[in-house]
């Protein structure tokens, strides 16, 4: 990854290279631009995953320096982005999350960069855990946001590129989205994906959505805008994924249910 180097900084806390498998349970990786995503996400479904025995892991592409929130707090984008990284920091505890690593790609400049640059961050990291399922936002970006559809385009890209090179992971690819029964209207207007592209529905515990809304509260600096947006009264909503190249109908309930086995 010589050439790619000055572009970030890597933050590992867990060291993956020493971390074999558990028997029959799979691999998630999340991948997101943003600290938050996760939270204004899928965290409760994290938390029941992680339930269920499976390990899961987030890879965010950015520290988030460059939120309009800065102003307000008076700090710098790179202020900013160490603010926001111990935000995490405190989320990755809250979750349980089995390893987490945070890049420090350009917030908000995603799109100026050279996909292919992001490309083989990604494809370098996938390559390390070897995931079983890998997720990121719909081609929609759900909020619309350009650094949303930059991961989905990436993502996909090093997904499609690994299986036509026939490598046994990651199995499955996964697009966070809303669905028809999801609420879209509000201080961001969001958008859902209709229901025959839902692939997976993951129903959330009184528990899970606790959890859920804990993740949230590390946000400190962002409490506002999680007031505005009211996603800490919507941690009990389902969550929903569709597959890339696979179609279930009805949706599936678990993300790491009836994986594709490898095409030789
Ligand atoms: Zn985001």
């Amino acid at each position: 990854m010589g050439n790619i180097k000055w572009l970030f900084k890597q933050l590992i806390f867990e060291d993956l290279t020493n971390h074999p498998k558990k028997e029959n349970m799979s691999r998630i990786l999340y991948i997101f631009p943003h600290p938050d995503d996760e939270s204004f996400g899928p965290a409760p479904g994290i938390a029941q995953q992680l339930k269920q025995g499976h390990e899961v892991f987030l890879l965010t592409l950015t520290k988030g320096g460059a939120t309009r929130v800065r102003h307000d707090l008076g700090l710098s984008v790179e202020e900013m982005g160490e603010v926001r990284l111990k935000e995490m920091i405190a989320v990755e505890q809250t979750l349980g999350l089995t390893g987490m690593t945070v890049l420090d790609l350009p917030d908000s400049g995603l799109k100026d960069m050279c996909p292919m640059d992001i490309e083989q961050v990604l494809r370098a990291h996938i390559e390390e855990l070897k995931p079983d399922v890998i997720i990121t936002y719909a081609v929609h970006g759900i909020s619309g946001f350009f650094d949303h559809l930059v991961s989905h385009a990436c993502v996909k890209r090093v997904f499609c590129e690994m299986k036509r090179e026939g490598s046994p992971y990651p199995k499955r690819l996964a697009f966070f989205t809303m669905g028809p029964d999801s609420i879209t209207e509000g201080h961001f207007t969001l958008k859902a994906s209709p229901a025959e592209d839902i692939d997976c529905v993951i129903e959330v515990t009184d528990d899970e959505a606790k959890i859920g809304y804990d993740a949230l509260m590390c946000y400190q600096t962002y409490l506002d805008t999680i007031a505005k947006t009211g996603v800490d009264k919507r941690v009990h909503d389902n969550i929903h994924f569709e597959f890339f190249g696979e179609s279930f109908d009805p949706p599936l309930r678990d993300l790491t249910a009836q994986l594709p086995e490898l095409v030789k």
